[in-house]
């Protein structure tokens, strides 16, 4: 079976696992499960990144509304 150098894992994997893949230094031969792999953990960061987003804008809404309370109540001047 012909396999091919595979720069991401540094080994050798059959050719039919391999894909041309674009770096630095120009195409490489990388397996499709490195690929696949790496795609997945970025859109899990993305995932994350959005969550992250989210719990901040509630965080700053909820800080807002207890500012609105404070003032209505006149627990704080002004
Ligand atoms: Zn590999």
């Amino acid at each position: 079976m012909e396999t091919l150098f595979c720069y991401c894992c540094r080994t050798h994997h059959p050719k039919d696992q391999m894909r041309l893949f674009p770096t630095r230094q120009g195409m490489r031969w990388r397996c499709i499960r490195s690929i696949e792999a790496a795609e997945r953990s970025r859109s899990e960061r993305d995932a994350f990144g959005r969550q992250q987003t989210d719990i901040n804008r509630s965080a700053s809404r909820a800080a807002a509304e207890y500012v609105h309370l404070r003032h209505r109540m006149h627990l704080v001047p002004g």
